[in-house]
Parts: structure tokens; sequence; C-alpha cells
């Protein structure tokens, strides 16, 4: 068998791992195995490109060695890299990591963009590309290059290294508006009317593009962050694309068609989540930039406490609980104490069920990644839909570690930076008690009246703590 043969069958193995893996990580239990086939798929792909494409023969003067040496060292330490951060990330945060790794595919996929741009006006007697092919390599330098500056944008924005509203420029939408109109105006000229000047203008393209990435992302902030990154996502899967078609690249192609369109459903479900339109999205200008601090003050109200023996009497002897976790959850580790305090209520005749925010927690599922890692059975999750219902008709909810996907505000305070999200509607169950360590607000940094409902009671302290007592108490019931 030929070396090309051999590289296409691996190629389509690959594709098909990546199609398997996606498929397996839809669901809880076989999410795991889903990400291991699809990397192996990747290892695949990349070795053989490696040891069997044609390329690899190609003539490159005395500095091959060289040239090898630095492609094989960049992948030891790149690959090594990417192995201890995996290792060694939080759970909580993850969205961080998903950001930065994000945003080097697209900066790669934008600088191989440039370098086949280099190739075409260096002169060299490299075969002129195609008008079609053109404008892919321009678009590849687009949506790489905006992926790459918005992605370190947000995961310093993730990471607190950066204040939201420090960075919102006066008419930024219209300044985004402009610069992606100066973005389509020279990808035109550089395919039609630039000639041999292309090389110069492409490079201000790529410059313009960084720009509008940091710009893009620059003014959202509070929850819209889900949004943003799933965006993002989705334009590195369509560089990696367009640079799949470029160099005729199978397993590029579907791997980056696969990456784009996943990104794109997560875009409209998290818009939908989120209540944003897709166009706000696209123009950069949907807000979060004032979210801080805004929305109804809550003034002099006054908070009840619950003490744990309180709580746990109250638990034990009701018919339904809703557990509503949140982000407090995933910084507690709570999970598995959580599971714990569900079994000794079911085996108590309580029936427990959990209601999930799609954007609870900082990444999208990781409400779900969680609970499936303490083997809560996953059809006792709710989701947002299912959910209200649910807890509309139970005796207790208890919100552990949440705060804005409970907020009343984003229901009725059309002054609110949240109002128009759906939220889990807990101020219906018959008894709210919340979990959480002190009054400060959550990821979108505004006051929750949840916490002076007449029917919620606060429960101060550690998720993890504060459920440990709850299990020695109802034990103790
Ligand atoms: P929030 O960030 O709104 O609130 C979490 C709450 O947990 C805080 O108020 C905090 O209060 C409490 N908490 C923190 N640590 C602990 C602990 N150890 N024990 C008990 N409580 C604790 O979380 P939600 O899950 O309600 O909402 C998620 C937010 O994150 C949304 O605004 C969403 O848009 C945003 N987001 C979501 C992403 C996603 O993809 N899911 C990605 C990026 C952002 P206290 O400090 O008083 O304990």
């Amino acid at each position: 068998m030929s070396a090309t043969y051999l590289l296409d069958l691996l190629y389509l193995i690959a594709s098909l791992t990546f199609v398997v893996g996606l498929k397996m990580l839809s669901h809880p239990d076989t999410a795991r195995r889903g990400n291991q086939v699809a990397a192996v798929g990747m290892g695949l792909a990349v070795m053989g490109t490696l040891l069997f494409h044609p390329s690899a023969d190609r003539d490159l003067g005395d500095v091959r060695t060289f040239k090898l040496l630095l492609l094989y060292a960049a992948l030891a330490i790149g690959g090594m890299i990417g192995w201890l951060a995996a290792y060694r990330v939080k759970m909580t945060s993850m969205p961080q990591m998903v950001s930065l790794f994000n945003g080097l595919g697209g900066g790669c996929a934008a600088l191989l963009a440039v370098a086949e741009l280099k190739l075409q006006y260096d002169g060299a007697g490299h075969d002129p590309i195609s008008t079609g092919a053109m404008i892919l390599v321009l678009f590849t330098m687009f949506f790489g290059s905006v992926s790459f500056t918005g992605s370190m944008l947000a995961y310093a924005k993730l990471e607190d290294m950066v204040k939201d509203s420090a960075i919102t420029l006066p008419r930024h939408s219209v300044i985004n508006m402009i610069l992606l109109a100066g973005i389509l105006g020279l990808i035109g000229y550089i395919t039609w009317g630039a000639g041999e000047n292309g090389m110069m203008w492409g490079l201000i393209l790529f410059g313009i593009a960084l720009v509008y990435g940091f710009m893009f992302v620059a003014p959202i902030g509070g929850a819209d962050m889900p949004v943003v990154i799933s965006v993002l996502n989705s334009f590195t899967g369509l560089t990696a694309a367009a640079a799949g078609i470029i160099y005729d690249n199978l397993v590029m192609l579907v791997g980056g068609i696969l990456v784009g369109a996943s990104g794109s459903i997560l875009t409209i479900l998290m818009c939908k989540a989120m209540n944003r339109s897709i166009m706000n999205v696209l123009v950069g200008s949907f807000g979060g930039g004032g979210a801080a601090g805004a929305g109804k003050a809550a003034g002099d109200q006054t908070i009840k406490e619950v003490s744990i023996s309180d709580a746990a009497v109250l638990l034990n002897y009701s018919g339904s609980v809703v557990i509503v976790p949140g982000y407090g959850l995933a910084v507690a580790q709570a999970q598995k104490i959580c599971k714990e305090l569900d079994e000794l209520l079911e085996s108590n005749g309580v029936e427990v069920k959990y209601a999930i925010h799609p954007v609870a927690g900082r990444m999208p599922g990781h409400m779900n990644v969680l609970l499936a890692e303490a083997d809560v059975p996953y059809p006792k999750l709710f989701d947002l839909e299912e959910a209200n219902d649910i807890i509309s008709k139970s005796d207790v909810v208890i919100v552990v570690g949440a705060n804005d996907v409970v907020n009343p505000a984003a229901k009725d305070d059309p002054s609110s930076p949240i109002y128009g999200m759906p939220v889990l509607e807990v101020w219906e169950a018959k008894n709210v008690i919340v979990m959480k360590r002190s009054m400060k607000s959550g990821y979108a940094g505004i006051e929750n009246e949840l916490f002076f409902h007449a029917r919620t009671k606060m429960l101060f302290g550690d998720a993890k703590d504060t459920l440990q007592k709850l299990v020695s108490e109802v034990k103790s019931l």
C-alpha cells in the first residue's frame, strides 16, 4: 500500500473517531470514553501526517534536519504542556483552559493563512491559487485572528485578570461595525484589486482582525461570557475547516466542521438560555459591561437564617426535594456529599430531584459533569423547561452555591442586566434553603432578591461542610 493510501486511510479512521467521540460526548456515561476515542484519532492523524504526508519528503535543502528537529521539538513541548495543563486544571477553571487552547488553535490557523499568503507573493514559483481559495485563506486569517485575541481576552476575564467595564470604549459597537466593514472591504481588495501589494494588505488585515477580536470580546462580561466562549469555539472550528480545504486535508476539514457545527449549535442553545439574539452576539454589542452592581438594590431588607437542625427536620419530613446546584457546588467539590444527602433522604421516603440550569457553573454542562462524577443517576436531572414545573410542586428547594441562575430579577426587574434570561424559579416552591458562604453576588455581580424572599431561608457556610453537617443531622433524627 502506498504512503498516500495509508495516510488517507488513517485520516478516514481519525475522522470516524471524531464523529463517534462527539456522539459519545453527548451523554455523561460515555463522555470520558468519547474524549479518549477522539484523542486517539487525533494522535493517528498527527502521526500519519508526520510519517506519510508527501511534504515529509520535500526537499528542504541544508536546513532539512534543523527544520524537522524544530517540528518534533514543538510537538514534544506542546504535547507536554497540553498534557500537564489538562492533568492539573481544576474543574472550576475548565472554561479558562478551553478559551486558552481554543485561542491557540485559532492563532495557528491564522498563521497558516499568513504563511500561505506569503507563498503567493514571494515570487518563488508557487502555483497561484484560485480566487475561491484566496478568499478562504483570507477568511481563515480573519476568523483565526479574532478567535485568538478574543479567546485570550476571554481567558483574562475568566481569570479575573481584567475588569470587564474597564475596556468598553464609547460607541463600542459602532467601532466594531466599522472594523468589520474594513475587514470585509480588505478581503475584497486583496482578492481582486491589490495586485503585487497583496502581502502588505494581508498583514494589515491580519492586524485589524487581531484588534477586532479584542474589541469583539471587550464589552462582554457578566452572565454573557458562556455565549462568547462558544462563539469563539465555533470560529476556530470554521478556520480549521477552511484550512482543511486550503491544504486539501480531510481530517482537518472533518474536525473543523465538527467543531464549527457543534460550537454553532451550542451558541444557539446558549443564546436561548441567556435570551440573547445571535445578531447581538455577532456585532459584539451585547451587554454585561455594566452588570456589576446593576440591578435593584436590596436596600435594608432582612434575611432569615435557618439552623442545620431545623433544615434537617424540614428536609427529612417533606415529600419532595429539588436540589439546584451552582458554581459554589463546584468550588466546594460538594457533589459526592450532595449525593449522600440525596440517598439518605430517599431512603427516608423523600423524593429527590435535581434542577439543572444550562449556564450554571462556569462551562456548559458543568453541573452534569460534576453530578455524573458523583454517580447521580441521569434520569434524576431535569433541565430548565421541565425543572420549573417540578420546582413549583416541590416542598423544599435546596440551592447549593447557585446565585445568578435563581435570580428573580431576570423575570421581574427590567433594569437588571440579566432581565429576560430564563431562570430556575425556585421561589415558587413551598420552602427554599439557600446554601452559600456570605451575601456576596455571583458571576454577574448583581443583587439577588431571592435571599430576601418570604419563603427563603439562608444556610451560610461552605457547601461541602454544610452538606456534611446536614447528613449527620438527618442521620441522627
Ligand atoms: P454564580 O456565579 O451566580 O454564584 C455562585 C455562588 O456560589 C456565589 O454567589 C458564591 O457565594 C457561592 N459559592 C462560592 N463558593 C462557595 C462554596 N465553597 N460554598 C458555598 N457557596 C459557594 O453561579 P451560578 O451557577 O448560579 O451561575 C453561573 C454564572 O456564571 C452565570 O452568571 C453564568 O452566565 C456565568 N458563566 C457561566 C458559564 C457556563 O458556561 N456555565 C461560563 C462563564 C460564566 P458566596 O461567595 O457567598 O459563597
